[in-house]
């Protein structure tokens, strides 16, 4: 199985998507979903369903992980042809300097480059200043803004870090946008693993839109009306000095489970799980004899938050692999979590008895 992850990240790490431009990630998906002879759709906002028919008595479960990753949309290309960005989603101002992105052009993809001042130039202010994403220039060498444009570049042409995968010692995978390919390669493989099986009806769903401030999983949960959601992202790995007092997990250490999730910086949401879905995760863990590890964090917000309040409610929990770096462009997973992530839902979904009790009374 981790081969096979192996393979599917690495696809789909260097697949250009940003946020509402998720297409060319939902083709590669869709291809392997033929593949499977499972038959699949996508509604009006972008998001890829496929549903496997289950046992009635049962209740219904959507899974869920975001195709989208985070970055820029050009807002002006200059006289001299260098180009100015509006950020798109949380981006990590810090690691943003010299890093080489793709302008998703109307020609094509351009390669590009943001700007840092030359070393030897700087103030000892500037040394220690990080740049703002209004404050950057991209460099796609064209030397003019007619040249830019006569290469298919305007305004709201989307951007991302250029697609590059790092294989580290072991298990280890580092590059673009872990955040969420390691999510849609995990159920990818998830869907191999339920195709042809029966169990409880189960909506596996690539989602868009989710670093543009959670927006697509919503709408295929309202569609679809799960009586069970579950979410797959990243668990901030805290195995680092500087995450230390930040929690237990750690990368390598297994799949996780979120037990508390809040935002608390401008958008008020969070998710706290349904007990019954923690103990079964914690049950199924125990059962594949699977290590789980849990977290709870202040600044962490899934699209989950948005999905478990439609409808009488819907039961909710978040689930994922431990990440490094979140939001820069290099982040960093382990993939024997990812598999230990499979075996856990394919167990679960195993687990959930017909009529099992949701109601919090
Ligand atoms: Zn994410």
């Amino acid at each position: 199985m981790k081969a096979r992850l192996r393979e599917d990240l690495t696809a789909l790490m260097r697949i250009p998507g940003l946020s509402g431009q998720e297409e060319r990630v939902a083709a590669w998906l869709r291809a392997r979903l033929d593949g499977l002879g499972l038959t699949h759709r996508t509604d009006r906002l972008g998001n890829l369903i496929a549903t496997i028919p289950g046992d009635r008595s049962k209740p219904s479960v959507m899974i869920f992980t975001h195709m989208d990753q985070l970055g820029f949309i050009v807002r002006k290309v200059e006289p001299d042809g260098l180009i100015r960005v509006e950020r798109l989603g949380g981006v990590s101002e810090r690691a943003m300097a010299a890093q080489e992105v793709t302008l998703c052009g109307a020609r094509g993809d351009i390669p590009g480059i943001i700007l840092n001042k030359a070393h030897h130039a700087t103030t000892p202010e500037e040394k220690y200043k990080v740049l703002t994403t209004p404050e950057i220039r991209i460099d796609t060498g064209h030397g003019s803004k007619a040249a830019v444009e006569a290469a298919g570049i305007r305004i709201g042409t989307p951007v991302v870090y250029a697609g590059r995968v790092i294989e580290l010692a072991g298990d280890r995978i580092a590059g673009t946008s872990v955040d969420d390919r390691a999510g849609c390669a995990a159920l990818l493989e998830l869907a191999r693993h339920r195709a042809g099986r029966v169990g409880p009806t189960l909506h596996l769903v690539w989602t868009v839109q989710e670093e543009f401030n959670l927006r697509g999983a919503v709408v295929a949960a309202q569609n679809l009306a799960p009586d069970i959601a579950i979410q797959i992202d990243l668990m901030l790995a805290t195995d680092t000095p500087d995450m230390a007092d930040r929690g237990e997990m750690s990368l390598g250490g297994g799949p996780g489970i979120s037990l508390y999730s809040f935002h608390g910086r401008g958008t008020l949401n969070g998710v706290i799980p349904h007990p019954a879905l923690v103990r079964l995760m914690e049950d199924t863990a125990a059962a594949l004899a699977l290590p789980l590890q849990r977290s709870a964090q202040v600044g962490v917000l899934t699209d989950l938050s948005y999905v478990q309040l439609l409808g009488d409610g819907v039961a909710a929990i978040d689930v994922g692999f431990p990440m490094r770096h979140s939001h820069s462009a290099v982040e960093c997973c382990d993939l024997g979590d990812l598999a230990g992530l499979v075996r856990l839902l394919d167990g679960a979904l195993d687990r959930i008895p017909p009529a099992m009790k949701l109601e919090r009374d």
